[in-house]
């Protein structure tokens, strides 16, 4: 009796020790502290802004250590604070002996991440805008400066031939197989549909992978209005590079506005 009661307020201590795990590296570390906090606030901005609703998340490389991530236990992302946080290893295990419940989707996160040094954040929604495209084939493409970064169009990730052998999935990129493939049509791109799903973002920085979901969903809007009217003129693949190349320059400018959006509504 003694033991196991010993046992458990071992297993209590060890517990708070490691949940503390995130928090004890945004003390030590001012990059990880800004990146948890950062991470925090596009949570609510991607609410905010109609790009994620009660499913969805973001996730960011830990600059402490390239092979973790931090991404939120599952909860909305509106309600998302600090302590909600968790870190996972490039396979989407949960570190630090955390045990809370997880996104079933945190392989999209671990997949791209894993085999892009270029990407930092991760952004998965189903913004309905976006879910014609992988639907009927139609390429979502650049049809405006703000969204140039999607460049000569959106690759499209069919679930079906990568589930075997049963195609029929419930839909979700559940499994580090699934998020490699997932990474692997993404390819060289920072964005991709996901058919009958929704669609995966990434950036190098939170910043810029908050700033491509949101153009990217008002481009499908545009697009889809533009195509009621008649033939489509889109960004030429020079026009979308040098207009990326501009237009990124400035995501400060609408991340001020959205943060302080959200601040005001908490
Ligand atoms: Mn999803």
């Amino acid at each position: 009796m003694k033991n196991k009661i010993f046992s458990l307020a071992l297993l209590a201590l060890t517990s708070q020790v490691n949940a503390a795990s995130v928090q004890e590296q945004m003390e030590q570390n001012p990059a990880v502290k800004t990146a948890v906090e950062e991470l925090v606030i596009a949570n609510h901005i991607l609410y905010d802004q109609n790009a994620v609703d009660g499913y969805g998340h973001i996730s960011v490389r830990n600059p402490a250590n390239p092979n973790t991530f931090f991404l939120a236990r599952s909860v909305a992302p509106s309600v998302v604070k600090v302590e909600d946080i968790m870190e996972f290893d490039m396979n989407g295990k949960a570190l630090n002996g955390d045990t809370r419940v997880a996104y079933g989707e945190r392989f999209i996160h671990s997949g791209v991440l894993k085999t892009r040094p270029d990407i930092n954040s991760v952004i998965h929604g189903h913004a309905s805008p976006i879910l014609p495209y992988g639907l009927t084939g139609t390429t979502l493409k650049p049809v405006y400066h703000m969204s140039a970064f999607l460049g000569e169009g959106a690759p499209v990730f069919e679930i079906r031939n990568f589930a075997q052998p049963n195609p029929d999935t419930d839909m979700f990129v559940s499994s580090p197989e699934l998020g490699d493939a997932l990474s692997k049509t993404m390819g060289l791109q920072y964005f991709v549909l996901m058919r009958g799903h929704g669609y995966a973002a990434g950036a190098s920085s939170i910043k810029m992978a908050v700033f491509r979901s949101v153009y990217a969903i008002q481009n499908a809007s545009i697009q889809a209005e533009a195509m009621k009217m008649g033939q489509v003129q889109y960004l030429t693949p020079g026009e979308a590079a040098t207009a990326q190349a501009t237009i990124e320059k400035t995501i400060g400018r609408p991340w001020q506005l959205w943060s302080e959006r959200v601040k005001k509504t908490q």
